[in-house]
């Protein structure tokens, strides 16, 4: 097969003013099939201009910039899209507030532009507006008080500037503690004096955001390959090491893009970053009350750090997080300690009427933030200092490094690294992600299309739900108490690149953040990954 029948291009001259993907466009399913057309192409084709290794959002966006620019890119990931740090994420699409606590202005005008494109136009399906409640005590919280309302008056500004609808964000103010309390029932009376409600974004799911642009970038004719390891990598070329059948082959590109966040330094020794270790315990929403707001409180003796309880769709919250300088090696999956979830409990529980025990944790995640240590040649890079802005490092010999920056801010990190590569320019602030855009259901006088697909797929859910026509039985969900339904295994398996049980359960579905529910949902599984793989 010819490298060019096997990595096709989407025109890049696009009529409308956003470029949409028809649900279920083939060019952009991720099937076995196309992994193994894709890694001939790589193989034997002639060379790339751009190679991404890396397939979290970092590198997905990268793939999707430069493939839409109309570069011949293909994307590399040593385990699954989303595996690393982009899954383990508070799973916010945030305006900047905490950057305008520390005085980063800049870092808080990118978060709130991007904030708009990404609720605005890229993906929106996704995202959803979310009120937090941040409360006050008695006079000791009188500074951070002080603190917060200078602050939310500047982002408000920011939402304006960065034209993000007030009917979308509404502005923030004060609520006495009765309206607090019915916000999020299980605060503490006899703790909160009064209240400031904030608006900010939330994602349904950060590993189906990084799944979207991966399979947008494939519409637009990037190759992307999961179980691809880069051994090495130098001007022009890269080792690669295929983890399904254990070959190792090279691969020609003009440009190489190291975006593999937290373990960015082990393909390149000239790479410094700070990792640091962000957990979040997880309990059953019921036990704080079934919260309709996220529920934000400061870390006693800080300023401008704060502990966020985050309700998240189906019965579940989240809270965190920690900021746990580490040292050595970075592991593939890290997790939280005892130490922290105590910490992250301790500092919850006194603004509830019943404080969280370990015994209310039902699960705990963890990622590795990928701080960029700051750089000592400040002419080779577009960013610069240890906060959450990102670095693009131009080695100058056809490699670029991406260190840092946020989920938030993926798409502005991957143009500054294509602008490097490339004259043409940037089309993503223009283009909407498979399951953007208006539901399309296949059979409207069938059965109701469930919400929860419509929330995790967008315009895809009637793609998806379709899928059981044939075999209502996917309809259902697949074990006693997990929300998954068997549509979403086929589809994950069909359409999103899943391998096996570990990318259904843990990066396409996600039952994982319970573990008991996770256990009860991996024989089927296992059983649709073998029938449909
Ligand atoms: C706890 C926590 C909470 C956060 N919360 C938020 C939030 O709410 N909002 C927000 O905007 N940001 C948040 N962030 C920041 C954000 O999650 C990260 O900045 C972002 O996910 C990093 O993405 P990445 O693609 O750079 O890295 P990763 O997602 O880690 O991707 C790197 C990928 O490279 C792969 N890889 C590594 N080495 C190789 C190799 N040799 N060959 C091939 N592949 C390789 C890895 O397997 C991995 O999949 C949070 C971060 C943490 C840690």
């Amino acid at each position: 097969m010819s490298r060019r029948a096997a990595l096709p291009r989407r025109p890049v001259a696009d009529s409308s003013p956003i470029g949409y993907l028809p649900p279920g466009d083939p060019t952009t399913l991720l099937t076995r099939d196309r992994r193994e057309r894709w890694r001939d192409s790589l193989e034997r084709g002639r060379p790339l201009d751009v190679l991404v290794v890396g397939g979290g959002i970092t590198g997905a966006g990268v793939a999707l910039d430069a493939a839409s620019r109309g570069l011949r890119v293909a994307l590399v990931e040593r385990d699954d899209l989303a595996s690393g740090t982009s899954r383990w994420s508070s799973k916010l699409v945030h305006g900047g507030l905490r950057y305008l606590a520390s005085g980063q202005v800049g870092v808080a005008w990118e978060s709130a532009r991007e904030r708009a494109v990404l609720s605005g136009v890229v993906a929106p399906h996704l995202i959803r507006a979310l009120p937090q409640v941040l409360p006050f005590s008695d006079a000791p919280d009188e500074p951070n008080r002080r603190l917060v309302r200078g602050g939310l008056t500047a982002a408000d500004v920011l939402r304006a500037a960065a034209r993000t609808p007030r009917g979308m964000l509404p502005r923030a103010r004060p609520l006495d503690p009765a309206e607090a309390i019915a916000l999020v029932p299980s605060l503490s009376v006899d703790r909160v004096r009064g209240a400031m409600v904030v608006w900010d974004c939330q994602l349904e799911d950060d590993a189906r955001l990084v799944v979207s642009v991966a399979r947008t970038a494939a519409g637009y004719g990037a190759a992307i390959l999961t179980r691809t390891e880069v051994l090495s990598i130098a001007a022009g070329e890269a080792v690669l090491r295929d983890a399904i059948d254990g070959s190792t082959y090279g691969v020609r590109a003009t440009h190489i893009v190291n975006a593999t966040g937290a373990w960015a330094d082990e393909l390149d020794d000239s790479v410094q970053l700070v990792p640091s270790r962000g957990s979040h315990v997880v309990v059953r929403s019921e036990r704080l009350g079934d919260p309709q707001a996220a529920l934000t409180v400061p870390v006693p003796g800080t300023t401008g750090r704060y502990v966020f309880a985050l309700p998240q769709s189906e019965g579940l919250t989240f809270i965190g997080l920690t900021d746990v300088a580490m040292t050595g090696p970075v592991p593939r999956v890290p997790t939280a300690t005892q130490e922290e979830v105590d910490w992250i409990l301790a500092t919850i529980s006194p603004w509830l009427a019943e404080g969280l025990t370990r015994d209310d944790v039902i699960g705990s995640f963890a990622g590795v933030r990928p701080l960029a240590a700051p750089a000592d040649d400040a002419s080779s890079t577009t960013g610069a200092d240890l906060s959450r802005r990102h670095v693009v490092r131009d080695h100058g010999d056809g490699r670029i490094t991406v260190t840092g920056g946020k989920l938030t801010t993926y798409r502005r990190m991957a143009q500054d690294v294509v602008d490097l590569i490339t004259d043409a320019p940037c089309r993503t602030t223009h283009i909407a992600l498979v399951g953007a855009g208006p539901v399309h259901d296949p059979a409207p006088s069938g059965p109701p299309i469930p919400q929860r697909l419509v929330r995790r797929y967008g315009a895809e859910a009637g793609v998806v739900w379709a899928l059981g026509e044939l075999h209502p039985q996917l309809r259902a969900p697949i074990a006693d108490g997990v929300a998954v339904r068997g549509v979403e295994l086929a589809f994950g398996v069909q359409a999103e690149g899943a391998l096996d049980v570990a990318d259904l359960l843990q990066r396409r579905t996600r039952p994982w953040p319970v573990p008991a529910d996770a256990a009860r949902a991996a024989a089927q599984a296992e059983a649709v990954a073998t029938s449909c793989c």
